[in-house]
């Protein structure tokens, strides 16, 4: 069970992440990133996994929220889940319902994947092996865009030489599993519980 105490670890937790780390690779990474205002792909297609703490802390920011944007978000949730085929073994991925004129209403309180939403980070698999993550947006000319090589599907050596930028487009190791594993290693005792998709939690 999460307790007041998990919650309130989490919060201290996630802003010292991404004052230190996430901030801080959005900035150097800056020329490969084209992320503005208004623009919202990220939160309009995806299965958002997010922990029990991290849901909590959602719902907090929720909270918060005017009456009429509570509704909203509480009506959209509705319309998600009433759109989603019962007995489907397929992936199922939907506007976040927290998306709201193309704006997170619950930013500040916004879950580590959202965290780390247009960032390249990597994975490793069971074997070592580690695999870039490209954000979608680099299909729409965007995010790494000058350095994606479509045919290869990668991150291309060849095109950041030619395209003179003088920053490496690095991946990081931010997957949501490490940062919540990094509390651990810094031994602070959360418990983040269950993880699944957003959509299965509301
Ligand atoms: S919670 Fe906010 S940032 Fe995260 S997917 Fe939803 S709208 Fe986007």
């Amino acid at each position: 069970m999460i307790t007041i105490k998990d919650l309130q670890g989490y919060a201290e937790y996630i802003n010292f992440v991404e004052k230190k780390y996430l901030k801080k690779f959005f900035d150097i990474q800056k020329p490969y990133i084209h992320c503005k205002e208004g623009c919202a792909g990220c939160c309009q297609v995806g299965e958002y996994p997010v922990s029990e703490v991290e849901l909590m802390y959602m719902v907090a920011g929720f909270r918060n929220l005017p009456e009429e944007i509570q509704a909203q978000i509480i009506a959209k949730t509705d319309k998600i889940k009433a759109e989603r085929k019962p007995d489907s073994k397929e992936k199922y991925l939907y506007e976040c319902p927290f998306l709201i004129n193309n704006r997170c209403s619950i930013y500040n309180n916004r879950a580590i994947i959202c965290r780390t939403h247009g960032l390249l980070f990597y994975i490793t698999d069971k074997d070592g092996k580690k695999h870039n993550k490209i954000p979608a947006c680099v299909n729409d000319g965007l995010n790494y865009s000058e350095v994606f090589d479509p045919k290869l599907n990668i991150i291309s050596p060849e095109m950041w030489e030619a395209s003179k930028i003088p920053v490496e487009p690095k991946a990081y190791n931010i997957s949501r599993e490490v940062i919540m594993d990094n509390a651990k290693n810094a031994e602070l005792d959360i418990n983040f519980g269950e993880s699944k998709a957003l959509i299965d939690w509301l």
